[in-house]
């Protein structure tokens, strides 16, 4: 299975990826709206067919993946609105389609919490050979241990290789800024201590290809390229991540900045001011949804919480709850 997605992506960046034409209203379904949880039991004849359109209930529309994959939209919350529930599209392998409307910032979600990466994070990685830290209780994101996996990817989908991806050519959002927040979820950089991870992402440089985030936060269908661009979002969302899955392997992922904010762009922490985002930090974020991280509740000051704010450099570190959760998915 490896070995055709790397073939097809390969003969794709060689003669370049030719696109379905836009489906028509006609081809715009509803399916139903169910729980994560509840994802194994839907059953559903009628909405099939990739490259036709499913509705969500808020009458927005995103694209129905092949059989046997599952497509979320996770976004940071723009200042001033309410939070942005994460909308995923699943196709069974029957071809049967469902969608999913949950955040945990509306308490639908539980989180996760797990007692022995707690300790190895307390600990400073001990049991890793590194020597023990003892977390600095001054930062409130270093003691919660909160984390979630992604949106109608509960079973824990991940990446199998290092996360391959390209920066759009001529975007405001500098590779610097990019490449220190995936890092930082790879990497395992905490805000108060690090906790190593097995995660990793290799940059291939700059391309003209857009990612496929459609400009209402939904996903369009994959063109097998993964980017981080800049580009039309509503104005509720900073920023917004598109992640493919096929059972427990996330295949491609794309991040979009919205192109209405303006992004703080240093690599400094210190001298950001005004109505702007870190730039960094959005990615932190987003970086996390790629991985495989869901959101969890702001009360937690993770850096998966779903609220953007602005110059909120912490973000650029990882809390306790976050670690977790990257350790979890990535022993
Ligand atoms: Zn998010």
């Amino acid at each position: 299975m490896r070995l055709i997605g790397i073939a097809s992506l390969s003969i794709s960046a060689l003669v370049g990826v030719s696109l379905a034409p836009p489906p028509t209203d006609q081809q715009v379904c509803e399916a139903p709206v169910v729980k994560t949880s509840q994802l194994d039991a839907w059953n559903l004849a009628g909405c099939e067919g990739e490259g036709r359109l499913v509705k969500f209930p808020d009458g927005r529309t995103g694209a129905i993946p092949e059989p046997g994959w599952t497509v979320t939209a996770a976004s940071v919350t723009a200042v001033g609105y309410d939070p942005i529930p994460d909308v995923t599209v699943r196709r069974g392998v029957n071809g049967d389609v469902a969608v999913v409307v949950e955040d945990i910032a509306t308490g639908q979600y539980t989180a996760y919490g797990d007692d022995t990466l707690a300790a190895d994070i307390v600990a400073g990685g001990a049991d890793q050979g590194e020597s023990a830290v003892v977390p600095l209780s001054t930062n409130p994101k270093c003691d919660n241990y909160s984390y979630t996996f992604g949106n109608g990817g509960a079973n824990g989908a991940k990446w199998i290789a290092a996360f391959p991806y390209y920066r759009k050519s001529g975007i405001l959002i500098p590779l610097t800024a990019i490449q220190g927040g995936i890092n930082a979820m790879a990497n395992g950089t905490g805000a108060c201590t690090n906790l190593s991870n097995s995660a990793s992402a290799s940059y291939k440089g700059t391309t003209s290809v857009s990612s496929t985030i459609s400009s209402s936060g939904t996903c369009n269908a994959t063109d097998f390229v993964n980017v981080v661009d800049v580009g039309a979002l509503s104005a509720s969302a900073v920023a917004s991540t598109c992640t493919y899955k096929n059972s427990s392997e996330i295949s491609y992922a794309d991040v979009r900045f919205n192109s209405a904010y303006t992004f703080y762009t240093s690599t400094s922490v210190t001298g950001c001011t005004g109505s702007k985002y870190d730039a960094q930090g959005i990615m932190t974020h987003e970086a996390g949804h790629v991985f495989g991280l869901g959101h969890v509740s702001s009360s937690t000051y993770q850096v998966m919480k779903t609220p953007g704010e602005y110059c909120d450099t912490d973000q650029r570190k990882l809390g306790a709850g976050d670690l977790a959760g990257m350790k979890s998915l990535y022993p």
